[in-house]
């Protein structure tokens, strides 16, 4: 393997577009894939691949190598953080913007692409606002529970670009004062890979990850920041409630966010018990194939109310870390208490048809789309708050008219009597 700077011309001659995709984790990875793959097989474009977080870590499956087995080749890895239990996500943040400062400054991009709600994504649209490079958002304008809802939304506001997943999420981000102009709505690009006919066999998945059992559920438990407090009593509830149902279960790592030292000792428990398979992490294709063929998605992932609709399968949504996100009747909200879950295990919605809120698949061809239009390149550095007409009825908001219309925000006072 070489180190390569970005090429200075194309085969004709002409410049290339230098696209960055900064990525931090298997869940961000795993929808960037599809892009970068499209970006890849075009001409035109450039990119490299700024690979850090817990792609680095060996306690969490050391992931990098997933993008290097994905057949990519301009990758830069950083270790942006040790290995140890209990992460730092301020300090996170801080290695970040540092390293990806320094390769920024040292092989400038045209644009850096993030995905999400990360630590490692606010450091790509930090380091590339400071730095006057244009940044794209991938799958802003979401809502949920936890720290994630606030990084999200701050990344939103570095950036330039958006690609939202559809258009609750575009209306937000007009709420937020983002242009029209600046939105580009395509889908999430897991859907690409959810739905294409690369995803390996249920044969396949059973022989690499080793899983012996037949039915089985997924169970997947992130620390919620805002929560940490009861965090040891609330994994305690829910691996007791999994234990006390007769369900095999494989059983995911919890990303590194703070408080996941207290999840992983707890989930660890399980291990040696045949009825649990534990696994850092599955390359991202074989995650989909086993989701596909569970019983239910358990806890509190992304996956159990995005990806999981997508197939049908239901989810036990435990607690508040995806609070205010997409709801389908194949979900089942509830908090960590062991009679709840245990008795949404035994009643599962059954037969529900497949949901399309998050795209039908045409991600990735719609964001190469959007960049091969000269408009985007010209985006304007400076960003402009674009106002809203606030209606106060049910009316969404929509732009006011620049120079024209005058911003209407009749808010309602808080606290003082009428
Ligand atoms: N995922 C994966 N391998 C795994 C577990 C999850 O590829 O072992 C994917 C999953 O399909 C989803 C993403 O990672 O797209 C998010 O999962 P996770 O629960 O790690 O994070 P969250 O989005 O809830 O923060």
């Amino acid at each position: 393997m070489s180190v390569d700077a970005w090429s200075p011309s194309g085969p004709a001659g002409q410049s290339r577009r230098r696209v960055l995709f900064v990525t931090g984790t298997r869940a961000d990875f795993g929808k960037l894939k599809p892009l970068i793959r499209e970006v890849a097989c075009r001409e035109e474009f450039e990119y490299r691949i700024f690979a850090t977080g817990m792609h680095m870590l060996s306690r969490y499956g050391l992931t990098v190598n997933e993008i290097y087995r994905s057949g990519f080749d301009h990758i830069y890895p950083y270790v942006n953080q040790d290995g140890s239990v209990n992460t730092q996500m301020d300090l996170v943040l801080a290695n970040t913007i540092q390293g990806l400062g320094h390769f920024v400054r040292e092989f400038p991009p045209d644009l850096i692409v993030v995905h999400g709600d990360r630590v490692e994504t606010l450091a790509g649209a930090i380091v590339g606002a400071l730095n006057n490079t244009l940044v794209a958002h991938i799958e802003g304008g979401e809502i949920s529970g936890t720290v994630d809802e606030l990084i999200r939304h701050a990344v939103s506001k570095l950036s330039h670009l958006h690609f939202v997943a559809n258009d609750d999420a575009r209306v937000r981000l007009m709420q937020m004062g983002e242009t029209c102009e600046s939105i580009s709505v395509i889908g999430s690009p897991d859907v690409d890979v959810m739905l294409s006919d690369s995803l390996p066999s249920m044969d396949e998945v059973r022989a690499h990850y080793d899983i012996a059992f037949g039915h089985y559920g997924i169970l997947l438990y992130h620390p919620v920041t805002t929560e940490v407090a009861g965090l040891r009593e609330r994994i305690a509830t829910v691996v007791s409630a999994v234990q006390r149902s007769d369900w095999n279960f494989v059983v995911l790592y919890p990303n590194n966010d703070t408080g996941s030292d207290v999840i992983l000792e707890t989930v660890l428990k399980l291990q040696g018990n045949s009825r649990f398979r534990c696994l850092p992490s599955m390359r991202f294709e074989y995650f989909l194939t086993l989701l596909k063929h569970a019983r239910a998605v358990v806890g509190n992932s992304s996956c159990g109310v995005r990806e999981a609709p997508v197939y049908g399968v239901p989810s036990v949504n435990i607690g508040t870390r995806q609070a205010n996100r997409y709801r389908y009747p194949s979900i089942v909200d509830v908090l960590e208490d062991e009679t709840s879950i245990l008795a949404a295990l035994d009643h599962l919605p059954r037969a529900i048809p497949p949901s399309f809120h998050f795209g039908r698949g045409q991600s990735a061809k719609l964001f190469v789309g959007s960049l091969q239009t000269p408009r985007m390149w010209a985006t304007p550095r400076q960003k402009q708050f674009r106002d809203m007409v606030v209606n106060g009825d049910q009316d969404r908001p929509r732009e006011i008219v620049p120079g024209v219309e005058r911003p209407d925000r009749r808010v309602p006072a808080i606290g003082v009597s009428q």
